[in-house]
């Protein structure tokens, strides 16, 4: 198997035993890199030489038999809106094409500290709104599996470039689904956090009520070391939560017998693929020969989490990106002096920001202004209560709940940009976990004539290490690490 292939724990005890030494494989991936984004666009910025350079500095702490971190001279690819320091840091937008953070994000610190290497910024939809890759200032990224489809988004780069094998690891950021819908389409592993596991200090916000960054990886071992690495308490994100330091690596291992598994009508009803429903119910099917006990049960509730995600959403979005006038930082229509504030303010974002994001800024303006801030963002905040007690009653119920990470296959690309309700109702199995903070990881359980589909396994708060013995155990039955796009 060619070394870009290979799963990042791998490669790291290649690099310890000195069989391989970290710059070479930074320039593989180079390489591989050079090879196949023309086709597949996964990075808005690659950085060679930083890279190598990091690569060279782990190799000398190896020689000279110093201790090194547990991510040794992998190389990582980061979501476009997590900030790294003196690295340009877009969110896929016109409005920050040249923004370079004067900081790092704190899963960055944590990374380097564990002696990473940063191969790359990866595309995603403008400031994380959308679920195709294809709102990014910078083009659109294409499903390693099949060139003329999506995948997935919106961190659609870290996940194509996990399948298209151009990086071993990839940080990925989940608002509505954005890790778990791209991990779905391009046939690699994602896990979106409890809600205050992971900081999010350093990432540019969308909708601070939900979002979380998480591990995307191509197998779960790998998946689950990344996590260890990034999960943790600061001081800087007063939504982060104490939580005592674990391994989530030592508790992949185990059995799965007497499992209670909960299967929500809702999420594999109306507007759901036949072919997904099948794939999932197969891989039920397969689980019951382990032990695992599973019902079908119902949770009318989530009818109401789509327009709630979106509403509040929405409303956040139009809040955090008022930031963005032109005027601190980022994009600024040009004046000779002619122009006054208003002007220059109103013309930076009209040019600086693209038709999906000026959608949701007006949607969530009119949301929360006079006379309709009671109707539809307090409605929303209440509805989320419900769905949370819904899920506690829930989760007394089952151990895990399972469903579709998306209910439908990878698409055509353009076939739905154009029509932004239909690419809404997509996330309809992705959003509850984010209104109700719980963990949720998505991993492959089966493919339709060549493309991955995903299955989705949801746990109770800070349960990440059930979900990750789930995907564990899945990964062995099923062997769908061993595949492979033909690029
Ligand atoms: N597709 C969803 C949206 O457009 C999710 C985005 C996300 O998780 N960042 O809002």
């Amino acid at each position: 198997m060619k070394l870009y292939w290979l799963p990042a724990y791998e490669v790291k005890q290649k690099i310890l035993s000195q069989e391989l030494k970290a710059e070479e494989v930074t320039q593989e991936i180079v390489e591989r890199i050079r090879m196949v984004e023309d086709k597949v666009n996964a990075f808005i910025t690659v950085c060679e030489d930083e890279a190598l350079k990091k690569a060279k500095e782990v190799d000398k702490k190896i020689v000279k038999g110093e201790k090194v971190g547990v991510l040794a001279g992998i190389p990582i690819a980061v979501k476009d809106n997590i900030s790294t320091k003196n690295i340009r840091t877009t969110c896929g937008s016109k409005i920050l094409e040249n923004y370079i953070p004067p900081f790092n994000a704190t899963v960055i610190e944590k990374i380097l500290a564990e002696d990473a290497v940063i191969i790359g910024k990866t595309n995603m939809d403008e400031f994380a709104m959308g679920t195709t890759t294809e709102t990014s200032y910078f083009g659109p990224t294409k499903n390693p599996w099949d060139l003329t489809r999506v995948p997935g988004g919106s961190s659609g780069g870290s996940a194509a470039a996990l399948a298209a094998g151009e990086a071993f690891l990839a940080l990925g950021s989940d608002t509505g689904g954005s890790i778990r819908c791209p991990a779905c389409f391009c046939g690699v592993v994602g896990l979106k956090p409890t809600y205050g596991l992971v900081s999010r200090y350093g990432l540019i916000a969308y909708a601070n009520t939900f979002e979380q960054i998480g591990p995307m990886a191509r197998t779960t071992f790998d998946c689950a070391l990344l996590l260890t690495v990034i999960a943790g308490w600061d001081w800087r994100d007063s939504t982060s939560v104490e939580t005592p330091q674990k391994s989530y690596v030592e508790v992949l291992d185990g059995e799965l017998k007497g499992l209670k598994v909960g299967i929500p009508r809702e999420m594999v009803g109306e507007g759901v693929e036949e072919k997904v429903v099948k794939a999932v119910y197969d891989y039920v099917f397969r689980l019951e020969e382990f032990g695992v006990k599973w019902e079908e049960f119902s949770l009318p509730i989530l009818n109401y989490a789509l327009p709630a995600y979106y509403l509040i959403a929405m409303s956040e979005a139009s809040s955090n990106l008022a930031r963005f006038d032109g005027v601190r930082y980022g994009y600024r229509f040009p004046s000779d002096g002619n122009l006054d504030w208003n002007d220059v303010f109103s013309k930076s974002r009209r040019d600086g920001f693209g038709a999906e994001v000026k959608r949701r800024i007006i949607l969530g303006t009119y949301a929360l202004s006079a006379g309709y801030y009671g109707k539809f963002f307090l409605k929303s905040l209440k509805t989320i209560t419900l769905i949370k007690k819904d899920f506690e009653e829930a989760f007394k119920r089952f151990d895990v709940l399972i469903g579709p990470t998306m209910p439908i296959l990878p698409f055509k690309l353009k076939e739905k940009i154009d029509n932004p309700l239909a690419l809404y109702l997509c996330d309809i199995d992705t959003v509850p976990a984010n209104l109700t903070g719980v963990p949720a990881i998505s991993f492959p359980c089966g493919f339709s004539n060549g493309l991955p589909i995903g299955v989705q396994v949801m746990a109770p708060p800070f349960r990440e290490d059930l979900t990750l013995k789930i995907a564990y155990k899945s990964e062995k039955i099923l062997g769908f690490d061993r595949f492979k796009p033909n690029l």
